[in-house]
């Protein structure tokens, strides 16, 4: 269906829980998030039941997320779910990796179509810096096996930190040069944890990999069902690409919704606005009811994030409500980290 300013909305993130076996520096505080009850978390069969309404609205492509979805036991389980609901033509993954190895095989024969792993430096001894204790070689264990599927797209998707070696992302985009996966620069957003942490911009990036790998080509194509800017470096296999939700908005354009692992459903990524459809499927409401409070909240997707001029927030993330940032326009900003969100 479309919103109230026309954009068409086919794609809902998913996230399957707040959980993480990571605590990436910009996503989570050091002494870690009040997790959520597992009580208060839906069940596959609520998760299954939201995206069957949304499939009949005009949803085609989901994309499984968390905090760490491959923490939630049974997720491959969830995705054949998902896959099986009329109208859902794509089930996509993002994960940091560390456990894919163990998991691919199902996810791969439950009909999972792409994944995207998280990976900020290959570097091990930055990468347990960054990620406060993670083992990289988990994760390229993981990225290994994925690449294996050859009918299987990988991503892998990192956000550049100030402070970072320029080598670690000259050797990053090795892995698209060497036709591994695309590499994917996501500029830091004010989010969480990402209020107190700067990035590295894409133009710093573009200019550091066209030094060493040349000019680029501009790529046209579509690559995956996000705003991703791609493009081609001279003998490289596969894509570099850069998402700037900050400098190069593209709310424009935006196809999405997101479905936190408690049931909120949100329009937008900054707004704290959204509905609690756990409550209506919890309080015995039928599919008409869910149906309508999904189309009223797609309806009423902001016209864009404001992180430009949020930026300067206080970087008080988790405050545990729904979003009390006021943005004067009568919306409020969201205060819950990435890892609560579903990034
Ligand atoms: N744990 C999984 C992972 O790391 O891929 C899925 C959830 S994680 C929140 C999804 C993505 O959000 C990761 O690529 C992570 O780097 C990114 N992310 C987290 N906080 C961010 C922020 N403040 N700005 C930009 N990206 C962020
Ligand atoms: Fe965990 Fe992903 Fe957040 Fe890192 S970015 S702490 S892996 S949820």
């Amino acid at each position: 269906m479309r919103d109230q300013f026309g954009r068409a909305i086919d794609y809902m993130r998913v996230s399957v829980t707040d959980r993480c076996n990571l605590r990436c520096v910009y996503c989570m505080p050091a002494a870690g998030v009040p997790f959520v009850p597992h009580e208060e978390i839906l069940s596959f069969d609520e998760i299954a039941r939201i995206c069957r309404i949304g499939a009949e609205l005009g949803i085609t492509k989901l994309k499984l997320t968390g905090g760490e979805p491959l923490v939630r036991r049974g997720l491959p389980d969830l995705l054949g779910m998902l896959k099986r609901i009329p109208g859902i033509e794509q089930v996509t993954l993002t994960t940091n990796g560390t456990l894919l190895k163990e998991q691919i095989n199902e996810l791969v024969s439950n009909g999972l179509n792409s994944v995207n792993i998280s990976i900020d430096t290959l570097d091990p001894e930055r990468y347990r810096e960054v990620t406060r204790g993670g083992s990289v070689e988990k994760a390229w264990e993981g990225l290994d096996a994925a690449a294996g599927f050859p009918g299987l797209r990988v991503k892998v998707n990192c956000v550049p930190l100030q402070g970072a070696e320029d080598e670690e992302y000259i050797r990053l985009a090795l892995l698209a040069k060497e036709g591994k996966a695309d590499v994917r620069f996501i500029e830091m957003m004010p989010i969480g944890m990402g209020k107190v942490f700067s990035g590295r911009s894409k133009e710093e990036i573009y200019s550091i990999l066209k030094q060493v790998y040349g000019e680029p080509e501009a790529y046209d194509g579509r690559l995956g069902n996000g705003p991703a800017v791609y493009v081609q470096f001279p003998g490289f296999r596969k894509h570099v690409g850069f998402i700037s939700a900050v400098s190069h908005q593209f709310c424009s354009g935006c196809n999405r919704i997101r479905l936190t692992s408690e049931g909120y459903l949100k329009p937008c990524l900054q707004y704290g606005s959204g509905t609690d459809l756990k409550k209506l499927l919890r309080g015995g409401a039928d599919d008409d009811m869910i149906r309508r409070e999904i189309e009223r909240t797609i309806f009423s997707k902001p016209a864009s994030h404001q992180f430009d001029a949020s930026c300067a927030a206080v970087p008080g993330e988790e405050s545990g409500n729904e979003g009390d940032e006021d943005t004067g326009d009568g919306d409020s900003l969201e205060k819950k980290g990435m890892s609560r969100i579903g990034g």
